[in-house]
């Protein structure tokens, strides 16, 4: 092992607060080249003294309501960034209902095309009568075609909503 190997071991070893010449083999070997080479054993030295400095310092105990603060927000986190399981199936079943009722909701503009030419056949001129059941289909399609469009994006939103505030 080069010093360099052998001082990057023991700093891993200062990291975990074991700074005895025990633990995995690496460790062992790092703390015998150390007993016999005077700049690792001064890095040792180094070390060993920093771990105890530190170990000095009194820490002020994190009070509860942070933790349990940060701990909700990392949940939360972590949550939003899983990937969507299901969400192909959750859009299936919003679609299905979505298309059963599309019949109604063509057959409610049918019922006022239908009644529109109706009522208004006295007395407003046919190529009136057809502009005015076109412009109110389009807009029907227009609404519809939004609405149907629009339910990827819900089942999407609700899933997020509920993964980040579960
Ligand atoms: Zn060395």
């Amino acid at each position: 092992m080069s010093c360099d190997a052998v001082q990057q071991q023991l700093d891993a070893c200062a990291l975990e607060h074991a700074l005895a010449p025990d633990g995995d083999a690496a460790a062992v070997e790092s703390f015998a080249h150390a007993a016999s080479c005077e700049a690792c054993a001064a890095h040792l030295a180094f070390l060993r003294a920093l771990d105890a400095e530190l170990a000095a310092i009194p820490l002020a105990a994190v009070r509860a309501p942070v933790v349990a603060t940060a701990q909700q927000r990392a949940t939360r986190a972590l949550r939003a960034r899983e990937r969507p399981r299901g969400f192909g199936r959750e859009l299936a079943a919003a679609l299905a209902v979505a298309v059963l009722a599309l019949p109604l909701v063509v057959a409610q503009a049918f019922v006022v095309v239908e009644s529109g030419a109706w009522l208004l056949a006295g007395w407003v001129p046919e190529a009136i009568r057809v502009w005015l059941g076109f412009g109110y289909l389009a807009s029907f399609a227009l609404g519809v075609g939004a609405l149907y469009g629009s339910i990827p994006l819900v089942v999407a939103w609700r899933r997020r909503a509920l993964r980040e505030w579960a």
